[in-house]
């Protein structure tokens, strides 16, 4: 299928921001964004990349109403020659099928995704900011259309992309974050939609992290669903603790998001010749660590900020202190070492990073 290409006119091109240190995140986008339509007699037609504008539905559309949405995060890097880099875009198409499947959604053909990806961010380079930390956010969503009361499975479903400048996480140096331990709230339980980015996931974690933020936490750590025992994952993030000799991160079991970040921190660290194992771990075998001192430090994974030092955690009524509440020299190395990857600083021995200009 060609991705027909309607260029939006020049005055009404959206000034690009020229501060990079106020971009933020997901509050600019670009002047295009790609589009392309499903229906269960003809499959996926009409791929076009055109001006960014309003999308309509039907009110009825089944997406408003039982919650058929999934999307992806994945970001484009700019190098110091004026390259334009991907990291592993592939592994979020894999988990966006998956999502797909689970929700009972078409998939997406692997090559289509990536040639919208390409031509979407080459077309809209100009935006894509250069310093340092910066990037251009890509967000592939996808939801059904279908109008029509009643749960059913949609026949029809649109799948967009928007891409948008975004802000170093980090701009001033590693900030350790305050983490909720949430007893009383989950995010999802095994057999459930866990492992998708599926939009209901988001809205069943707001009131747990309104909470962990009143009482001045940065982020919730989930727990468990069932025995509210073995951590999860902390916000939109995957979690990683060192212990001893030993990188300890919760195993794929259905209700945690298969990380990308999290993928390439397990693979980097092997490669150093780190044990890393994807095994349960209870608030009591930390907690226990802690006591004990062999608690080295713990991080969240995630493409937003790489990796994301924790310092204190609030667990049934008490704070624990965290490596002193300093970032940990793996977090750093981690985190230094990945970053370099994805702007093409260093060589890339694990094939993750894509040129596409
Ligand atoms: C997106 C996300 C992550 C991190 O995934 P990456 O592919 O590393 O960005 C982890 N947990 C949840 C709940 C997420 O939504």
């Amino acid at each position: 299928m060609e991705i027909r290409i309607t260029k939006i006119t020049p005055e009404k091109r959206k000034p690009i921001p020229t501060d990079e240190s106020q971009l933020g995140f997901g509050k600019k986008f670009t002047d295009h964004f790609f589009n392309m339509k499903y229906h269960e007699d003809r499959g996926w037609y009409d791929p076009v990349i055109e001006p960014y504008r309003d999308i309509s539905l039907d009110p009825t559309a089944l997406c408003l109403h039982y919650g058929q949405l999934i999307f992806e995060g994945l970001k484009a890097y700019h190098g110091k020659g004026g390259e334009i880099y991907l990291f592993r875009p592939l592994e979020n198409l894999k988990r966006m099928n998956a999502s797909a499947e689970r929700l009972c959604m078409p998939t997406v053909d692997p090559d289509l995704f990536l040639e919208a990806i390409k031509k979407l961010v080459i077309l809209d380079k100009q935006w894509l900011p250069k310093g340092q930390g910066t990037s251009l956010y890509i967000r592939p969503t996808m939801i059904a259309t279908e109008a029509a009361l009643g749960v059913h499975e949609a026949n029809a479903y649109l799948f967009f992309i928007v891409i948008g400048p975004v802000g170093a996480y980090y701009t001033e140096g590693f900030s350790p974050t305050k983490i909720y331990v949430s007893e009383d709230y989950v995010r999802s339980v095994k057999g459930g939609i866990g492992y998708c980015k599926a939009a209901g996931n988001y809205a069943a974690s707001l009131y747990a992290s309104k909470i962990a933020m009143k009482k001045g936490y940065t982020q919730v750590l989930w727990l468990d669903a069932v025995e509210r025992k073995y951590v999860e994952e902390v916000g939109t993030s995957n979690i990683f603790f060192r212990i001893g000799d030993e990188l300890i991160t919760s195993p794929l079991t259905g209700s945690i998001l298969p990380g990308v970040t999290r993928d390439s921190v397990i693979q980097m660290a092997r490669s150093w010749g780190m044990q890393v194992s994807e095994r349960p771990l209870s608030m009591d075998e930390i907690l226990a660590a802690l006591t004990k001192g062999t608690l080295r430090e713990a991080f969240a994974s995630g493409t937003a900020a790489i990796v994301s030092p924790v310092g204190q955690m609030f667990y049934k009524g008490t704070d624990h202190i965290i490596n002193e509440g300093k970032i940990g020299s793996l977090t750093e190395r981690l985190y230094n070492e990945i970053l370099q990857i994805q702007y093409g600083e260093k060589e890339d021995p694990f094939g993750w990073r894509i040129r596409i200009h």
